[in-house]
Formats: C-alpha cells, sequence, structure tokens
C-alpha cells in the first residue's frame, strides 16, 4: 500500500468516527480472521441494572430480622453498601437499584473485592459473599441443586446472577440485565458477511453468555474467562495461525487488546482500553468495527 492510499483510508475511517493510531492497524483490519468481542459495554451497552431480587433459605434464614424490617430491601441495602468498594458495572447496578428504592445503605466496613468473581466482607456480626458460583464454590457455599435452575433460568434470559452468601448459606439471588446495544446484530450480522469468525468474550457465565449470543446472531462464545486469560485466550487463537481483532472497552480487556493483531476498543470505554488498542471507536459502536474492516479492504483493493 502507498503511504497515500493509506493516509486516505485513515481520513474516511476518521469520518466515519473511526480512530486509527497506530499506522498499519488499517492493512491489518483487511486481514483479520477472527473478531473477539468482548459482552460488556462492547455487544452490549454496559449499562446493568437489577431486574430480579429473590431471597432463598425462607425457612432457616441465618439472621433474624426485626419485624418490621423488609427482608429484600435489608439485603439490598447491605449488598449495595459492600458494592460501593468495586467499579465493576454490575456493582453499580447494584448502588444504583438500591437508591432508586430510596434505601439507606447499611453501616458496613470495606469488602475484599476479587476481580472476575465478587467481594467477600467479614465484620464480627455478619460474613457477606457476593458474587458468582466460581466464588460460592472457593468460599464453600452450598448452591442446591433446585437454585441452580433457578439461576439457569434467570441466565437463559440474558441475566447475570449474582449470588448472595450470609453466615455460609446461600440467601439471595439478583438478576442484573444489560440491554443490547441496538446495532450491535447488524454488525455481527455484517462481519460474518464479510467472512469474519465472530466469538464472544467474556468473564460471565455461559448459559448468560450463550443468551446474549443467541440474541446476536454470534454463535460461539468463550465464557467464564478470568481476566488475566482473556490474552491468553487470543493468544491461543493466534497460535492457531489465526489473524485475530479483539474489541473491548474494559481494564479486563487491556492486555488482550494489545495482544490481538488488531486491537478495537470502545470510544466510551476505559482509558486503559483506548490506550491499549490500535483502533478506537468513538461511536461506541461494532457497526465501526465492520465499517473499518470494509474501508481497510477498500484501501488495499485500490492498490493492488
Ligand atoms: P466481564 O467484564 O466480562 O463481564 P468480569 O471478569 O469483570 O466479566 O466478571 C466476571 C463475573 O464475576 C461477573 O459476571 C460476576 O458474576 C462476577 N463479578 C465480578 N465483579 C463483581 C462484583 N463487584 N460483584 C458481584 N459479582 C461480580
Ligand atoms: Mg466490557
Amino acid at each position: 500500500a502507498t503511504p497515500m492510499s493509506i493516509m486516505v483510508g485513515v481520513g474516511r475511517a476518521a469520518g466515519r468516527g473511526i480512530l486509527i493510531r497506530k499506522g498499519d492497524a488499517l492493512q491489518e483490519s483487511s486481514r483479520l480472521d477472527v473478531m473477539v468481542l468482548d459482552k460488556t459495554g462492547t455487544v452490549t451497552e454496559g449499562k446493568p441494572r437489577l431486574v430480579h431480587l429473590e431471597c432463598l433459605a425462607e425457612d432457616a434464614w441465618p439472621v433474624s430480622l426485626d419485624y418490621d424490617v423488609d427482608k429484600n430491601d435489608w439485603l439490598l441495602a447491605h449488598v449495595a453498601a459492600l458494592e460501593r468498594a468495586s467499579e465493576h458495572p454490575l456493582a453499580n447496578a447494584l448502588v444504583q437499584a438500591s437508591e432508586e428504592k430510596g434505601l439507606t445503605l447499611a453501616q458496613t466496613g470495606i469488602p475484599e473485592v476479587f476481580a472476575g468473581r465478587g467481594l467477600v466482607y467479614d465484620d464480627q456480626n455478619l460474613t457477606w459473599v457476593v458474587g458468582n458460583l466460581r466464588l460460592m464454590d472457593e468460599q464453600g457455599i452450598h448452591v442446591t441443586s433446585a437454585t441452580k435452575e433457578r439461576i439457569d433460568l434467570l441466565s437463559d434470559q440474558g441475566s447475570t446472577v449474582v449470588m448472595v452468601g450470609l453466615q455460609g448459606q446461600l440467601v439471595a439471588l439478583l438478576g442484573i440485565a444489560d440491554p443490547i446495544k441496538n446495532d450491535s446484530s447488524e454488525a455481527i450480522a455484517r462481519l460474518k458477511k464479510a467472512g469474519v469468525r465472530v466469538i464472544m468474550m467474556t468473564g460471565d457465565s455461559e448459559r448468560t453468555a450463550l443468551a446474549v449470543a443467541a440474541q446476536t446472531g454470534i454463535d460461539e462464545v468463550i465464557a467464564s474467562v478470568m481476566p488475566a486469560q482473556k490474552s491468553d485466550k487470543v493468544r491461543e487463537l493466534q497460535a492457531q495461525g489465526l489473524r485475530v481483532g479483539m474489541v473491548g472497552d474494559g481494564i479486563n480487556d487491556a492486555p488482550a487488546l494489545a495482544q490481538a493483531n488488531v486491537g478495537f476498543a470502545i470510544g466510551t470505554g476505559t482509558d486503559v482500553a483506548i490506550e491499549s488498542a490500535d483502533i478506537t471507536l468513538m461511536r461506541g459502536s461494532l457497526q465501526g468495527v465492520a465499517d473499518a474492516m470494509i474501508i481497510s479492504r477498500a484501501t488495499l483493493r485500490n492498490i493492488h
């Protein structure tokens, strides 16, 4: 490619809100075999909301509450108070839900936050474990098969299920839903039409990931990926001889964006993601990825 034609391509891309930060990223974009998409904030809006709150263990609630205290409110006031320590979008959803209900947050200390899992908090009176199944397993909190069925049902609707353990016992399920961006499906269809294999990669559970994938026309998911493993997954695909694009918005995605042949950052995402990527999508939409590939192919076609 001549420097002139590349400049023209970079300019055309800029006109569509696609900022190419590294010179060869445009040419590389034309040759990608696989596009790996982060889920939260990339395929979905990244603005999750609490849509379901279910207290369990009705006969054997491990804490006795005053008769006039609503169990759901009490639980949310505590979980939200603890989640203030986390910057995860799920944490924000819980804090927001408690604010919208007008709850006064419980007085708590600062929990230990585990990336890709949730949080644990222990004071003299109460022990809280808030997070996913992996965290429950690690903390020795048993999940009955009946409850697993409830979790599966919520997950199949595309909700992320946050489990709450109290005094070593599972006491609540919180269903949190993140709307899919309105143009994700169309962008994914365009990528597939361009002959690109589309894979969604997420720290979320496989069932939730598959539900979101089904709604957006994605055929492959890599789920329950710990934050530190996202770049390993990209490397594994590259080891198969594939040229891999990666699209993400979060701090978690930064190493994978750097590892990919071309990293695309959602422009509304975190600074770390933007700095690690080759291309920034200012419009925050996956359409930008499809546009970038088409512009890059057109640019190279003009040269050969
Ligand atoms: P992703 O960014 O791909 O959605 P993460 O690796 O950040 O995934 O998180 C994976 C999973 O860990 C979440 O789906 C959730 O189940 C759990 N998790 C992470 N942070 C929290 C938190 N602050 N509170 C509760 N659960 C959490
Ligand atoms: Mg994300």
